[in-house]
């Protein structure tokens, strides 16, 4: 087999040529998806015409509304910020540190953080013992989590990193208590903190950080105050837990060969330090010595285990000292390394194994015959060849697979190529399609597949001679032959039921209860509406989309309408048999925007008044879904649902709902329940709309516990997303909920998909990670497909692999696309293979291990305990470095954590999952906003795993105003935000903007057009627009950042 060892001379079609002969340039994404109009839409300013109420014989009609007084429900306080929730949180202006304090009422206090305690002597590491096995490596990381559970329990010894007063100084802070789950969580000891015994230690970049020594406050080291939650880099590694010092180090920026010696320096291991460590546990274990033999006592690889050493007496509180910060691993210094060394070339997919540059780079793509990064990301670029060898890494080998990628419009879209009748060629074992790695043989009339061997002819249609190197002549004529990622036109065995699909339809579900119409919500909805469906997606290239709409209103019955454009007024039918869900209308029902638009926006003017006088509290879910799914499978069409939803559907009906919200059972085994549906109703549901190609897009307006385990079932198995706007308010949110909606409706679907990923012999798909369903092993149903969703998969070896041969992965998904043109689009990577467990270290990419890492995380919870899924983690982790540590890395010092240079983030990314919200909730994050986060971070792709755990931190003033490029991060802690400073923190779903108390008055006035810090007015969601250079040049800020995010916005 001839894979493509070097870059074959770039193709005539190669990017981005538009034209090219034989083939149907792809549309796909021809349209301005990612870029919402700002203002687009222009005020409706036409009458509202009388309303006409018809009923088709045999459906009941009822009012709109029913008697029933708004509940207390209606009222319910929002007391509990939550995701989403910008209320209060966008701009902070305390300027009391006692106010401060008090808008963290979740988190621990300070003295309580657990450092001392856990500074116990769990993990006695010989210091000059033998290399440290992976259950000690494990020790050691176990250190850097914050065990939450402890916290509360130790008494606030002034182990802590600061007492409250020293907290004063850093007036500046995230307002909201609730702003983001993961930020505030006080009583996450701060990473940063753990002090490194650094004197002894010559200047590296990575310093030998000491483990298990925090400063008091009054040795005078940085704080790491409340809202260090996930940013704290170093706590890994100064976890309390580390009873010996971990040099914590990376190779010099150089890459190094792995085997090299990445730590501090080489020879004698650095002394213990003793004298200098008034707290070191070690030294009361007796355990500190020249090098000995195995840990006899060495039991538990996590602390708080009782048998350690020979003195296992409590630890005395001392002193803690702390780590550099500066010495654990810095993520802005690794993300801005890649970017100078990588972001000026293009990347060209040509050689098999490379690995990509970094998701934080930009980048040019030039695809030469594997998929771009943009498609498969994967955790390794060089397999094992022997399951023996993956088993003894512990490396997972995964994919993470976006196949409908928006591209960067320098990139083109894959070339769609059309083989007429006989339909794409495949392998007639494996089914494989034709792709540049098929190896032609016999003078061309025959070809060999690249991932199961099998010979297949090649039929005389598609035959061409071979040149002197083996390869057709016309390789580089034909996509297939040629690039890493094209499209197939399907034919008609690829359809259901052997039928070309039709156009698919959009229905809008919009719930009129008396929530939604006093939050102001449904008057909004309706009017963006209306210009909103000039904007629906399309194919490139015509005029119209050719998407037809419908629209459902409902409490706790349905109000079909009529808006056919023969009409003179929309009709309402009303369905109250919720129990047996049928749609009244067919005619009419689902039609084309221009053609009834007099009629649709007729409807949209008179939903909110019909309703205006509402009292009904109560809504139903499941049979709105069910009718949308059912006007679909009528009109024998896909499509996709957009519900507007507000409360928990507690109405008499299938999929009723109870509030089963239990905060008790967090950190007790029934704390997986909080994520399980509560109902089964909803996967049988999600399987029959995915059987119809119904993709079910949620918007939650909840103003207290709404379930959203239960109710993002089936946008999570149909391919849909979930928005939530807790207590949503048009003055508040609406910026938001408008930029979300207009995105979400203009971008390109791909419906009615199944997916399936083949491989070459020895390695297959195991696992599946994302929002979709599966009815067997290897296909995965997407009822609705987006070009943010991503598809992650784990593969594990059946037989050995080849280091000649490599190894190969192809995802073909087909699917409807907007225009109901039935496609194929196949992506192919080829990947190295190695005996030698370095190669494999080296070509390791960490952001994608973290997207794994935490999609695997946020799946366990479901079947099993938190803390069983964090020790999971923690010591896979642990096993992954130790084994590095052992095959590869030289000799050194048992306390040493030794780092591959491609890895040397896992350790401070794995913390940051370790501390999101679903692992480590801090007390004011709801069971809502924990199933959001989960089901949310399930379909994220690499990008955005790596900056919602690892927040971008930009200081605003720091560089020069007419400094066009955005300004460099700092590293995501609280001890890095200066007072006198304005920082915009992202996390890819929200925004802050952070100002510091003694920030100068002009930047005040310049930003907010007030005189003073302390007239800021707290929870604005946008800036006012003023004609200065600085307000120009955060706004503009402001605006890049939300335009690279699929949600993002304040
Ligand atoms: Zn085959």
């Amino acid at each position: 087999m001839n894979v493509n060892q070097s870059a074959p001379p770039v193709p005539p079609f190669g990017q981005p040529q538009p034209v090219y002969q034989g083939y149907h340039q792809s549309s796909y994404g021809g349209q301005p998806g990612s870029t919402a109009p700002t203002t687009p839409y222009g005020a409706y300013n036409g009458p509202v015409p009388g309303y006409q109420q018809t009923s088709p014989p045999g459906v009941s009609r009822a009012p709109p509304s029913s008697e029933a007084p708004p509940a207390s429900t209606a009222q319910a306080p929002c007391g509990q910020a939550s995701y989403g929730q910008f209320g209060q949180g966008d701009v902070q202006n305390g300027p009391s540190s006692t106010v401060q304090m008090q808008r963290f009422p979740g988190s621990q206090p300070f003295g309580s953080v657990p450092l001392a305690p856990v500074v116990s002597q769990p993990t006695v590491l010989q210091p000059y013992g033998p290399p440290p096995t992976s259950a000690q490596v494990t020790a050691q990381l176990a250190g850097m989590q914050i065990s939450g559970a402890v916290a509360p329990a130790l008494p606030p010894v002034g182990l802590g990193y600061g007492s409250p007063a020293s907290l004063a100084s850093a007036s500046g802070s995230f307002p909201n208590p609730g702003l983001y789950g993961s930020y505030p969580q006080g009583q996450a000891p701060p990473l940063s903190q753990a002090q490194g015994h650094l004197g002894a230690q010559p200047p590296q970049r990575s310093a030998p950080p000491q483990a298990s020594t925090f400063t008091s406050p009054a040795s005078g080291g940085p704080r790491m105050p409340s809202m260090t939650g996930p940013f704290l880099p170093g706590q890994g590694f100064g976890g309390p837990s580390l009873s010996q010092p971990n040099h914590v180090s990376s190779p010099p920026p150089q890459a190094l060969p792995p085997g090299t010696q990445m730590t501090g320096p080489p020879g004698p291991p650095p002394p213990m330090h003793s004298s200098q460590q008034p707290g070191y546990q070690l030294q009361q274990n007796g355990s500190f010595g020249p090098a000995r033999g195995p840990q006899p006592n060495y039991g538990s690889p996590y602390p708080g285990a009782p048998t350690f050493g020979s003195q296992p007496g409590p630890p005395q509180p001392l002193p803690p000292k702390r780590l550099d910060p500066d010495a654990i691993p810095s993520p802005i210094q690794v993300i801005e390394d890649d970017r100078n060394n990588r972001g000026s070339e293009p990347f060209v997919t040509g050689v098999r194994g490379q690995v990509p540059p970094l998701v934080t780079t930009n980048f040019l793509v030039k695809d030469q015959g594997n998929a771009s990064p943009r498609y498969i990301r994967c955790t390794s670029y060089n397999i094992p060849c022997t399951s023996d060898m993956a088993k003894q890494a512990q490396v997972p080998l995964a994919a993470v697979i976006k196949p409908l990628a928006r591209l960067p419009p320098e990139e083109a879209s894959p070339y769609v190529v059309d083989h007429g009748e006989s339909g794409p060629l495949r392998c007639n074992r494996c089914k494989a399609y034709m792709c540049p790695f098929m190896q032609f043989i016999e003078g061309g009339r025959r070809f060999q597949c690249c991932f199961c061997s099998c010979i297949n002819d090649v039929p005389p249609q598609y035959f061409q001679h071979l040149d002197h190197t083996g390869k057709r002549v016309d390789a580089y004529d034909r996509p297939e032959l040629s690039l890493g990622s094209y499209e197939f036109l399907a034919t008609v065995d690829y359809c259901k039921n052997n039928k070309f699909p039709s156009p698919p339809a959009f229905i809008f579900m919009i719930d009129v209860s008396y929530n939604a119409i006093r939050s102001g919500l449904v008057r909004l909805l309706c009017e963006e509406l209306k210009s909103l469906l000039d904007f629906l997606p399309r194919e490139g290239g015509t005029e119209e989309s050719a998407i037809r709409v419908g629209f459902v209103t409902y409490n706790k019955v349905l109000h079909f309408y009529n808006v056919k454009s023969s009409l003179a007024q929309p009709q309402m039918m009303v369905v109250s048999d919720v129990a047996d869900m049928f749609v009244p209308l067919l005619d009419g029902f689902l039609v084309n925007v221009s053609e009834s638009r007099a009629v649709i926006t007729s409807l949209l003017d008179q939903i909110p008044e019909m309703f205006a006088d509402t009292r009904e509290t109560e809504t139903v879910f499941a049979p709105v879904i069910q009718a949308g799914m059912e006007a679909l499978k009528a009109a024998e069409c896909a499509g996709k649902l957009f519900l507007f939803h507000t409360s928990l559907p507690i109405a008499e009906a299938p999929g009723k709902l109870k509030n089963r919200d239990d905060r008790k059972l967090i950190n007790t085994d029934k704390e997986k329940t909080l994520f399980q549906p509560q109902t089964g109703a909803y996967q049988t549901l999600a399987k029959e709309c995915v059987a119809q190609g119904c993709c079910v897009d949620l918007f939650l307006f909840p103003n207290q516990y709404v379930d959203v385990a239960t109710l993002s079932v089936v946008p999570q198995l149909t391919g849909g997303s979930v928005y939530k706007y807790a207590c949503f308010q048009v003055e508040n949110d609406q910026e938001r909920f408008l930029s979300d909606l207009r995105r979400d409706v203009q971008k390109v679907v791909g419906f009615d998909a199944v997916m399936r990923v083949r491989t070459s012999t020895g390695i297959r798909a195991v696992d599946f990670f994302g929002a979709f369903y599966m009815s067997n092993t290897t296909d995965v149903e997407l009822a609705g497909l987006d070009g943010d969703k991503t598809v992650t998969v784990e593969f594990k070896h059946d037989d050995r692999l080849n280091e000649e041969s490599g190894a190969l992965l192809q995802c073909a998904l087909l699917y409807t696309s907007c225009a109901g043109q039935r496609r194929l689009r196949i992506h192919n990577l080829a990947l190295n293979c190695c005996t030698q467990l370095a190669d494999l270290y080296r070509n390791c990419e960490t952001d994608t291990l973290i997207n794994y890492m935490a999609k695997f995380a946020y799946r366990g919870v479901l079947n099993s305990p938190v803390k069983t899924v964090r020790d999971t983690l923690i010591t896979q982790c642990a096993q992954i470095l130790a084994c590095y540590r052992k095959n590869c890395a030289s000799p050194s010092s048992a306390g040493q954590l030794i780092l591959p240079e491609c890895m040397k983030l896992l350790p401070v990314y794995l913390n940051c999952v370790l501390k999101s919200d679903v692992l480590q909730p801090g007390a004011e994050v709801t069971t809502d906003d924990r199933a959001y986060v989960r089901q949310l971070v399930t379909s994220m792709d690499v990008a955005e795993t790596n900056v919602f755990f690892y927040p971008r931190l930009l200081p605003l003033t720091k560089s020069p105003i007419e400094s066009a490029t955005e300004p460099p991060a700092v590293r995501a802690s609280e001890e890095r935000l200066s007072n006198g400073d304005i920082y915009l923190l992202e996390n890819g779903l929200n925004l802050f903007l952070w100002v510091g108390a003694s920030v100068q008055q002009g930047v005040v006035q310049s930003l907010f057009n007030v005189s003073s810090f302390s007239q800021i007015t707290s929870g604005l969601s946008v800036l006012p627009v003023l004609d200065n250079p600085l307000s120009k040049k955060v706004r503009g800020l402001i605006d890049s950042l939300r335009a690279q995010r699929s949600r993002l916005s304040w």
